[in-house]
């Protein structure tokens, strides 16, 4: 492409590139359009009608929840229904609940479904869950079986972009039962979407990744979300989540 134009659209093309790598570092993969609301990485995470003062407490962020402090697993399920609470559920063939032993010590949360997950209404059973598996398998020596996974929504976002905030707030009291139900030794964030709710702030997953976090009481372990690992499949992406999953399960042990 000669001439100035040529030169200028170069450039425009060569400052995009780098910040689409920059931002696909930090573990965004999809953009919102711009009418949609803001995506989920905004800190989202309203405080529970107990721990929010009653002035400043967002509507709209937090259903109550139905059960107690120690739910089945089943009665979640119960109260989440054929649900039509936000408009994900309009593109659903299944509802992707979650998988896994009820009792794990091991929990993994993932983004949301994709087309795998909502044909075949299980998480992660797609190629970033063919890795994760392999992960916890090869990598850990455990059977899928023995933890329990799910997802930030549990309807899939169309296109598998992110979940926007309103959706992710609107599914957040049934992460929460999952997690009150099985009340894991640890938590595995996986990727960006995942970290940024359950830690209420928006947090860049590379620089917090294989660090110690907290939720509600339980240790929570970030790390890069396998679909960003397939996509970066470089030995030191592999080897990081590799370290984290370590960690986790030594933790898990303790
Ligand atoms: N499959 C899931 O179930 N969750 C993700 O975040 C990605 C793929």
């Amino acid at each position: 492409m000669d001439g100035p134009l040529g030169r200028e659209l170069c450039g425009f093309l060569a400052s995009a590139r780098a910040l689409l790598e920059e931002l696909s570092e930090e573990g965004v993969d999809a953009f919102e359009r711009r009418a949609a609301p803001e995506p989920v990485p905004a800190p989202t995470t309203a405080p529970l009608p107990s721990e929010a003062p009653a002035s400043s407490q967002p509507e709209l962020l937090v259903e109550t929840a139905a059960w107690g402090d120690a739910p089945s697993l089943e009665a979640v399920r119960a109260e989440l229904g054929e649900c039509t609470r936000c408009r994900l559920s309009e593109g659903r063939s299944r509802i992707v609940f979650g998988d896994g032993n009820p009792d794990a010590d091991l929990m993994f949360v993932g983004e949301g479904p994709g087309a795998e997950e909502d044909r075949q209404g299980l998480p992660f059973v797609g190629r970033a869950g063919e890795l994760l598996t392999a992960m916890i398998e090869k990598g850990l020596g455990l059977q899928r079986r023995d933890v329990y996974i799910c997802n930030i929504v549990k309807c899939r976002p169309p296109e598998n972009r992110t979940p926007l905030a309103d959706e992710a707030s609107t599914c957040r009291p049934f992460l929460d039962g999952q997690i009150a139900a099985v009340r894991p030794r640890v938590i595995v964030a996986l990727g960006k979407p995942a970290t940024s709710l359950l830690l209420g702030r928006d947090v860049p997953i590379t620089r917090v990744r294989g660090t110690w976090h907290e939720y509600r009481g339980i240790p929570l372990m970030p790390t890069l979300h396998p679909a960003f690992v397939l996509r970066q499949y470089t030995p030191e992406n592999r080897r990081k989540v590799w370290d984290d999953l370590k960690a986790a399960l030594a933790r898990s042990r303790e």
